[in-house]
């Protein structure tokens, strides 16, 4: 179904006034284009498929609609929001509380790695908003914990992620225990064609709006390889890279959490100042590197694709992929941790000569173009 009803202004939306302070508040002036068309149809109810490129402002999209929509007389879970992160989740949470602080409202973070019980205690005074991962969201309802008859609204972050990979049953699990009349919005800046004809299995009649994959890559990251040759010579590469990366906030991508490891291990060998994240690591531990990351007081931080999607964190301008990913989707993914709202951004691509190929398929398939990165880097950021 096409929807072109385009709301300019978040005044025009008819929120309830304490929603709209407190987008103001957060600093939104206008909506964003995703926000001019998806906010109104998912407050009226519709289902809702919407793909818009990375850092354009989905989250507020689903939040501000999903705040609208919640009776804050009724002490149950209303909204139910996925994503495929702990660290997504309690991003969302943190949007979703800051957007509707001047709203009496509980929003609970329902995540893997933090202890059951708070769990329990949440749920049983009934969180009206929870965001959580699909794991431990299918483990509350499935002990009975989690009451899913009030849900009105579920919305999924990163969905063709949650509907292809590991937790596919997981999410067709959760979705069993809804309501029948559930209404369902998915989000992503990826939509493969498979994904896309899943959706159709449980969602009534949608608005979709979709972005044609040559219009994915943004304008404003622009995308470098350094062809090493061999893997051996990525690690020099890298150092050499150092001095010019670290004027901002980086994140380096490997594909294992083994070469995490191993990188950032040599790296600071080699008296380099970086952190690592991976799911190897404790929720604890985990929590504290991304609460230095986005303090800015660690700068460069090294990720299996943990952090491909979702995460937001504007001072990021630059990627690294150490190893190209294995997806096409989660390589635009991501390349969009930085070049947030339209800033400036910089992907750099370290390949064997075995990845070019690879390489070159990306730049056909998203219309983009990759190009060698320039013996002078200096004004890289320029
Ligand atoms: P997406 O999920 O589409 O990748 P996010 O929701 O993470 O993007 O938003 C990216 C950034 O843009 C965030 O820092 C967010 O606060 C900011 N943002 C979103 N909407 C607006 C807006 N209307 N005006 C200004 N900044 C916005
Ligand atoms: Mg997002």
């Amino acid at each position: 179904t096409n929807y072109d009803k385009i709301v300019y202004s978040f005044d025009e939306l008819n929120l309830k006034p304490e929603i709209l302070r407190g987008v103001y508040a957060y600093g939104y002036e206008h909506p964003s284009a995703i926000q001019q068309r998806a906010i109104q149809p998912i407050i009226e109810g519709r289902d809702v498929l919407a793909q818009a490129q990375s850092g354009t402002g989905k989250t507020a999209t689903f939040t501000i609609a999903a705040l609208q929509n919640i009776d804050e007389k009724k002490k149950e879970t209303q909204a139910l929001i996925m994503a495929p992160t702990r660290e997504l989740a309690l991003q969302i949470q943190k949007v979703v509380l800051a957007i509707g602080m001047h709203l009496d409202i509980t929003v609970h973070a329902s995540i893997g790695g933090k202890a059951v019980s708070e769990d329990i205690e949440a749920l049983k005074k009934g969180a009206q908003i929870v965001v959580g991962t699909p794991g431990r969201v299918y483990d509350m309802i499935e002990r009975g914990f989690f009451k899913t008859d009030g849900v009105k609204m579920f919305i999924m972050d990163e969905a063709d992620e949650m509907l292809s990979s590991g937790f596919k049953e997981q999410i067709y699990n959760v979705f069993r225990f809804l309501p029948k009349e559930t209404q369902v919005v998915l989000l992503s800046a990826t939509m493969p064609q498979d994904v896309l004809e899943v959706t159709s299995m449980f969602m009534r009649n949608p608005i979709r709006i979709l972005v044609k994959k040559d219009e994915l890559t943004l304008e404003g990251i622009k995308q470098y390889y350094v062809d090493v040759d061999e893997e051996q010579f990525k690690f020099d590469c890298l150092c050499d890279l150092y001095d010019s990366i670290s004027v901002t906030q980086a994140v380096i991508f490997c594909n294992t959490r083994r070469k995490v490891e191993a990188l950032t291990q040599k790296l600071i060998e080699n008296n380099f100042t970086v952190s690592a994240i991976h799911a190897d690591l404790s929720q604890q531990e985990r929590d504290t590197i991304m609460t230095e990351f986005r303090t800015g007081s660690s700068r460069i931080l090294i990720s299996t694709d943990l952090l491909a999607r979702g995460i937001d964190v504007q001072q990021v301008s630059l990627v690294i992929n150490y190893d190209l990913p294995t997806n096409k989707e989660n390589y635009i993914h991501r390349i969009g941790r930085g070049g947030r709202f339209g800033r400036k951004g910089v992907a750099i691509n370290l390949l064997t000569k075995d990845d070019i190929p690879a390489m070159r398929e990306i730049e056909r398939f998203y219309s983009t173009q990759i190009v060698e990165l320039p013996a002078n880097i200096s004004d890289l950021f320029d």
